[in-house]
């Protein structure tokens, strides 16, 4: 398996210099969530192996042969842009009102070099190469991609991705096993009270202050209501109240994320967002409405295959962290249901940039990882690839 693993790093060397130029064509002209149409069809043109399979609407999975039968390994790559105005200043950025902040570019150009570099060498398991929309974006395109069926019908036992992060130092990898991103519902609290005058506050129901205890009060679900050794970050992004600054208007609406690490605390931490909301409202002498979207699940990496990709990551020379784990959320987290009966397991990999101070973060304007970061993550595409074989494959 070792011989393995050092022609498909020979071959990977070979198709980095297309995959870079890929990098650099994809992330020229990107394109937005629910839109990747024509960044699909170039990747799925660069990989070579014919159309693919549509999925998830703009999504393609393009089936690649493997030299023995055995279960197939996804290999999942994200399509979408933001809606990010480009500030990095090099030749190739984009000059749309979307821009890949998030390394999407990096990892299409990484699953590209893998996947032709295993079509030339032979590899023993197929694999499904993934070309997923709408990571940015709820409803997510991972859970269209599961339900499409697309996974089951080619016989994935395991799906790998790898995400590039700032936060860790250049030539780290992380393999975690276990929970490594947040579950996220969203929710928005409308106060209403009773507006008026500002200099009569004794006649009125100021649903502001109401809101702003709240948005104080909120801090509680973390740290009395989940176990403080798993955590829970809620926090609010948005507020939205009143016209004038001598009007107390009639109502007052806040936009936050309730994030978890474990799925069996969310319904106890939702009872207490709901306790907190209306206790906080009455107390005001207020009422409020409490709306909550489900949004992605915790992202739970398969034990077996984060230990089987430390040991390929630590023989191509990365230095493997064990510990990184982030509030983050990432549909990823829909492929990552179990083995067997019950779904798919996932491995989702995070690959590190350089943790120096000041930095661009994801997201950011001027955010642009160096082009070596496409050998990074196909390394540990592969990683993940040989550990989805397990023991007996090695
Ligand atoms: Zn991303």
């Amino acid at each position: 398996m070792s011989e393995l693993w050092e022609r498909w790093q020979r071959a990977i060397a070979d198709e980095l210099p297309a995959a870079i130029e890929l990098r650099h064509r994809v992330h020229a002209d990107p394109r937005g969530s629910g839109d990747e149409e024509d960044t699909a069809r170039v990747v799925a043109e660069a990989l070579g192996a014919g159309e693919g399979i549509r999925v998830a609407k703009t999504g393609r999975a393009i089936p690649l042969p493997g030299k023995g039968d055995g279960p197939a390994v996804a290999l999942r790559a994200e399509l979408d842009a933001l809606p990010v105005l480009e500030r990095t200043g090099v030749g190739w950025a984009s000059d749309s009102e979307l821009m890949h902040a998030c390394g999407h570019d990096v990892h299409l150009a990484a699953l590209v070099a893998v996947c032709r570099a295993a079509v030339r060498i032979g590899v023993p398991r197929p694999i499904l190469a993934v070309l997923q929309p709408r990571e940015e974006t709820s409803p997510s395109g991972a859970l269209d991609v599961v339900e499409s069926g697309v996974l089951a019908e080619y016989g994935v036992d395991a799906v790998i991705g790898a995400h590039v992060q700032p936060r860790l130092a250049n030539g780290v990898v992380s393999a975690v096993p276990g929970p490594v991103n947040a579950s996220t519902d969203e929710f928005e609290v409308v106060m209403h009270g009773q507006g008026g005058h500002a200099g009569y506050p004794h006649l009125l129901r100021d649903p502001i202050l109401a809101l702003s205890q709240l948005v104080v009060s909120l801090q509680q679900l973390a740290s009395r209501r989940v176990d403080p050794v798993f955590g829970a970050v809620c926090s609010i992004g948005r507020i939205q109240a009143g016209t004038a600054a001598n009007v107390v208007p009639n109502q007052a609406s806040a936009f936050g994320s309730l994030r978890l690490m474990r799925a069996q605390d969310r319904e106890r931490a939702l009872d207490g967002l709901g306790e907190i909301v209306h206790g906080t409202a009455q107390a005001h002498g207020c009422t409020a409405e409490l709306r909550v979207s489900p949004c992605e699940p915790v992202l739970h990496n398969d034990p077996a295959l984060a230990v089987g990709a430390q040991r390929w990551l630590v023989r191509g020379q990365s230095d493997v962290d064990i510990d990184f784990r982030s509030f983050g959320a990432d549909d990823f987290a829909h492929y990552c249901t179990g083995g067997g009966d019950e779904g798919t397991r996932g491995l989702m990999m995070f690959v590190g940039l350089g943790d120096t101070a000041g930095a661009p973060s994801l997201h950011d304007e001027r955010f642009l990882p160096a082009d070596d970061a496409v050998a990074r993550v196909a390394n540990a595409l592969v990683a993940g690839y040989l550990a989805a074989l397990g023991p007996a494959g090695a």
